[in-house]
């Protein structure tokens, strides 16, 4: 507590001030914070939560859920999966079957080959690629709803929930700060998941700036999205990647080609109410989703989903498209874009 009130000296320290912790979880600074009377409850808790759900997740541990999975893949076995993690599968398998596999946890073998944002990522051989193309396909992992088990029906098969883990972790923090009664309050897991309830300091919605995808300072925003009770994920081609002959390969990987996805976009960042169930495990996935279908599909594929989502997608040209309301609620942006209209016209 004392480090706490010695952080926000400028807010003052009463019990209804904001509270603000920042730690690191799944590999990025997550930051939470919270107003009202058991903020400080709300954040100490939610981090707590955090690290409980990078244990369940993390595929450096041998004993969590993914990790045993994995060991058991090719062996018949039903792995049994603690109920978020079997819940967070589901999801995902759900939305492998409607995007055809455009999103597919089980694109890890290709995640690991491409190595993007490691110390050995480098462009494979097109042998390489079929190979480990063989050990992907949603249709592989299998679930049981009954038992809440899972298994992979081939050895050497992976699963990947790096595209949808901070989503379904900020869900799961919101939850708490339901339990405890907060109305006003922002979690950022990295930038690119982020949840936001009620107003900030100043009696405001929340103003999350979306950053422009090819400047290398990430304070450069190309526009900025008002957000009150709402989760906004961002996924885009800048965010890891490396070059080789002039070609950008990132980490996103489109599991039907085996590379990474050159589906003419380069930020998707969509926003969910918070009223729907999964709102921040939905962004998250979706903009991972989008991004692989490119610009077309993926918008008709947005316009499918219940009122409350609702999308913004970059493409290279930088046309920006936009779905359900999106258009509208964008401010500050950048004289850079030209809008897609729906009459198939660019504004
Ligand atoms: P995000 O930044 O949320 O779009 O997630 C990207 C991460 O998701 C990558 O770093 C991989 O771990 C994983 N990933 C990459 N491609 C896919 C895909 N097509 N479907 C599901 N997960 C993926
Ligand atoms: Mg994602």
């Amino acid at each position: 507590m004392m480090l706490i009130c010695a952080a926000l000296s400028s807010l003052g320290c009463g019990a209804d001030k904001p509270i603000q912790k920042s730690d690191m979880v799944m590999d990025t600074v997550v930051t939470l914070s919270a107003s009202g009377a058991e903020a400080e409850a709300a954040v100490t808790e939610g981090m707590a939560r955090l690290h409980e759900l990078e244990k369940l997740v993390s595929p450096q541990l041998p004993d969590s859920d993914v990790s045993r999975l994995v060991q058991m893949a090719g062996s018949g076995q039903w792995v049994e999966l603690h109920p978020e993690v079997y819940h967070l599968l589901a999801v995902a398998q759900d939305y492998a079957a409607k995007t055809n596999g455009a999103f597919d946890v089980t694109a890890k073998p290709l995640v690991d080959l491409w190595g993007v944002g490691t110390d050995h990522s480098r462009v494979p051989s097109p042998a390489e690629i079929a190979k480990a193309q063989k050990l992907v396909g949603w249709q592989k992992l299998e679930l049981d709803e009954k038992t809440h088990s899972a298994r992979l029906t081939e050895a050497g098969m992976g699963v990947d929930v790096g595209g949808i883990a901070k989503g379904m972790a900020a869900d799961e923090v919101r939850k708490i700060y339901r339990r405890h009664g907060i109305k006003d309050g922002l979690l950022n897991l990295g930038g690119s998941s982020i949840y936001a309830l009620g107003v900030n300091g100043e009696g405001q919605p929340w103003r999350i700036g979306l950053r422009h995808p090819r400047k290398d300072d990430a304070q450069e925003k190309i526009a900025v999205m008002p957000l009150t009770d709402e989760a906004l994920s961002t996924s885009g081609d800048y965010e890891r990647f490396f070059e080789e002959d002039g070609q950008r390969y990132h980490h996103i990987i489109d599991p039907r080609l085996g590379r990474p996805a050159q589906s003419g976009l380069m930020s998707v960042t969509i926003t969910a109410a918070d009223k729907l169930e999964d709102a921040g495990l939905l962004t998250d996935l979706l903009t991972t989703a989008v991004f692989v279908l490119g610009p077309e599909q993926g918008a008709r594929f947005l316009r499918t989903m219940p009122s409350g989502i609702s999308g913004a997608l970059i493409d290279s040209r930088y046309q920006l498209w936009t779905t359900h309301d999106m258009a509208q609620r964008l401010e500050e942006v950048s004289q850079e874009l030209q809008f897609w209209q729906e009459s198939g016209e660019w504004q």
